[in-house]
């Protein structure tokens, strides 16, 4: 059984969902299609690791996972080499990333209507500013010449 198939398979413990994914319309809704394995998703994860020049972000990159705590554990692993600050920057734009995916999905099920992941992209980089703000490190990430107007 490969990777895919492990987290379909385990996708379903919690309450049953029979609705099909809001972004590819051709898999049942779990967290790790949505979040993950979606190619809407990746579509964004790719575009979130051109911003940010960390190709360990880019889904093409990513090894085989079982849950989406795997996949967690496997990103924040891979970012050891920015020490301490670097790590919580990624871990924070993971977070982020993740939020904004499902918020996207929620446009889509409740207000019927629909970005493309490059819009998505714009509404991530607008709240790490914010999250800047607070304090959460992103700056690094936030300063280039390409950043939210
Ligand atoms: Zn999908």
């Amino acid at each position: 059984m490969d990777g895919l198939t492990q987290r379909k398979a385990k996708a379903s413990p919690g309450i049953p969902n029979d609705k099909w994914c809001p972004f590819c319309h051709v898999v049942k809704e779990t967290a790790p299609h949505l979040l993950l394995d979606c190619p809407f998703s990746r579509e964004v994860r790719s575009l979130i690791s051109g911003w940010a020049g960390k190709n360990f972000l880019n889904p093409a990159s990513w090894p085989d996972f079982d849950s989406v705590l795997c996949w967690w554990l496997g990103r924040v692993e891979a970012a050891k080499p920015l020490g301490k600050p670097g790590r919580k920057h990624i871990a924070s734009l993971v977070l982020l990333s993740l939020w904004e995916i499902w918020k996207e999905r929620n446009r889509r099920t409740f207000q019927f209507k629909l970005l493309c992941p490059p819009a998505v992209l714009l509404l991530i980089k607008a709240e790490a500013a914010l999250w800047d703000l607070a304090g959460a490190g992103l700056g690094e990430l936030v300063s280039g010449d390409d950043d939210v107007p």
